[in-house]
C-alpha cells in the first residue's frame, strides 16, 4: 500500500532486525529482550516507551506461558498498539463549520500540511478557506497562494509583517459571510519565544471566538518527523501553551525514526491525525495507530 511504502524506511531500520531477533534466538531470555529494546530504540520510539511495551509484553509472555521467540511477535504488536491508544481519534472539523489552526516551528510542513488539507477537504466536496497567517516567512503566504490556486480554494492573505490576528480576522469574518466548511490557517510558531507565542496564539483565539463562536476550533500541531525524538520534545512544548487537539507528523517518507509518532501518541496522548508521507496532495493521511504498526512490523 502506499502506507507501506511511504514508510520503507522506518519499515527497513525495524523488519530485518525484529525478524532477525524472533527466528535467531532460541529462548526468550534478557539478551532477546535487550536485542528488541535496542531496535525499538534505533527506530525512536525513545526510552519511556520502549521501556513500557517491553514490560507489556514480558507480562504477557508470563501469563500465556510463552516458551518460543517466534510466538512474541504477535505480542510486541498487540502491546505496542495497546500502548498507542488514546480517546478516539475525532475529526469533527468533517460535519461542522470549522476553523483548523495549524502551529508549529519553521520547516515542519505547516504551509503544505495546510495545502495538502485543502486540497483534500475542498475534494471531498467542502466549502475550504485558507488563511496566511504566517506573516513571519514571506515565502509561505506565496507558497499557500500556490496550494490555494492549485486546490481552487479561497486564500485570505495580507503583506509579510502584518499582524497574523489581522489576517484571522478578515478570514474568520469572510468565512462566516460566506458560510465556509473549514477555513485553515497557517500559522507562525515561535517556539523559542513561548511567552510571545502563547500570546500571540490567545489573541488569536480571542478573534475567532469573538466574530465566529459557533465555530468548531481546533489546534493541530505540526511536527518533523525527520527529526524524531526533538519532534517529541517540541510536542511537549506546544502543549505547554496551547490546548492541542492533535498531531500531524511529516516526512516520515524521508527517515527511518517513524517510531516517533509511537512514541509521541504513548507519552503524550494526543492522537496524531494526519501522517505526511510525501509532497503530494494525497500523501497527507489519515493516521490509524493499527494500521501504523501492522505497516511497521508485518
Ligand atoms: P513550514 O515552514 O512549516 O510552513 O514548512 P513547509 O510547508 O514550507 O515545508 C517545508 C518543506 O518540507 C517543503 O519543502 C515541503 O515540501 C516539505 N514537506 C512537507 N511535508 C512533507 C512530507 O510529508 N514529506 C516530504 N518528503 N516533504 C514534506
Amino acid at each position: 500500500s502506499r502506507l507501506v511504502s511511504g514508510l520503507t524506511k522506518t519499515r527497513n531500520n525495524i523488519i530485518s532486525g525484529i525478524d532477525n531477533i524472533f527466528k535467531g534466538f532460541s529462548s526468550i531470555d534478557e539478551d532477546f529482550y535487550e536485542e528488541l529494546e535496542e531496535i525499538l530504540i534505533m527506530a525512536d520510539l525513545g526510552i519511556n516507551t520502549t521501556t513500557a511495551i517491553i514490560e507489556n509484553l514480558q507480562e504477557k509472555v508470563k501469563e500465556q506461558k510463552i516458551k518460543e521467540p517466534s510466538q512474541c511477535k504477535q505480542l510486541l504488536i498487540e502491546s505496542i498498539k495497546e500502548q498507542m491508544s488514546v480517546d478516539e481519534t475525532a475529526y469533527d472539523f468533517e460535519n461542522q463549520k470549522s476553523i483548523i489552526l495549524l502551529i508549529g516551528v519553521n520547516g515542519v510542513g505547516k504551509t503544505t500540511s495546510v495545502g495538502k488539507l485543502a486540497g483534500q477537504l475542498k475534494d471531498s466536496g467542502k466549502k475550504v478557506m485558507v488563511a496566511a497567517a504566517d506573516t513571519f516567512r514571506a515565502a509561505a503566504i506565496e507558497q499557500l497562494t500556490e496550494w490555494a490556486n492549485r486546490a481552487n480554494v479561497e486564500i485570505i492573505a495580507q503583506s509579510e509583517g502584518s499582524d497574523p490576528a489581522a489576517v484571522i480576522y478578515d478570514a474568520v469574518t469572510a468565512a462566516k459571510a460566506r458560510n465556509t466548511d473549514v477555513l485553515l490557517c497557517d500559522t507562525a510558531g515561535r517556539l523559542h519565544n513561548k511567552k510571545n507565542l502563547m500570546e500571540e496564539l490567545r489573541k488569536i483565539s480571542r478573534v475567532i471566538d469573538r466574530e465566529y463562536p459557533d465555530a468548531h476550533k481546533e489546534t493541530l500541531v505540526v511536527l518533523d518527523g525527520t527529526t524524531g525524538q526533538n519532534a517529541l520534545a517540541q510536542a511537549k512544548q506546544f502543549s505547554e501553551v496551547a490546548d492541542i487537539n492533535g498531531i500531524i507528523l511529516t516526512k516520515l517518507d524521508g527517515t527511518a525514526k517513524g517510531g516517533i509518532a509511537i512514541a509521541i501518541q504513548s507519552e503524550l496522548g494526543i492522537p496524531v491525525k494526519y501522517i505526511g508521507i510525501g509532497e503530494k496532495i494525497d500523501d497527507l493521511q489519515k493516521f490509524n495507530a493499527d494500521e501504523f504498526v501492522n505497516a511497521l512490523f508485518t
